[in-house]
């Protein structure tokens, strides 16, 4: 008998998305390029960079905050950009653990984390915030 349980959830619930870009003391250059030519092609919410491990990362990284209609630009363009980097791309929605830990893909090599770190669920999925990019270069460039 077919399985008939399954209830589909919708991508409404996505109220935005994190892209996490790790990187290690050898590789924090590339990270920083990175940084630097997304916020020259994508109006986003940068996030500073963390040297050290923060919430549920174990590894320094820098956060990119994104409307969902962004993510077919963006995560194609981090695909082809991320030069060795292993970056977290995760929905946000009411279900933060299983946003980052069950329903993320990963560009690279994945990484561990610390989900214990992360509310199960919380009451307002987290919104993109305000743009603090300026692009002047546009995305397919
Ligand atoms: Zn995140």
């Amino acid at each position: 008998m077919p399985d008939t349980s399954f209830s589909p959830r919708s991508v409404d619930e996505i109220a935005s998305y994190h892209a996490h870009v790790y990187f290690s003391p050898a590789t924090a250059s590339h990270a920083l390029a990175l940084r630097t030519a997304l916020a020259r092609r994508f109006s986003v919410r940068l996030g500073r960079v963390h040297e050290a491990p923060v919430g549920p990362h174990r590894a320094s990284m820098f956060q990119v905050a994104f409307e969902t209609a962004l993510f077919a630009t963006l995560v194609p363009w981090l695909m082809l950009n991320r030069n060795g980097l292993s970056i977290l791309v995760h929905p946000n929605t009411t279900h933060p653990r299983r946003d980052h830990v069950e329903d993320s893909l990963w560009l690279g090599t994945p990484l561990a984390l610390l989900p214990e770190r992360l509310p199960e669920t919380q009451e307002h999925a987290d919104m993109a915030g305000p743009v603090n990019t300026t692009p002047d270069l546009p995305p397919v460039s």
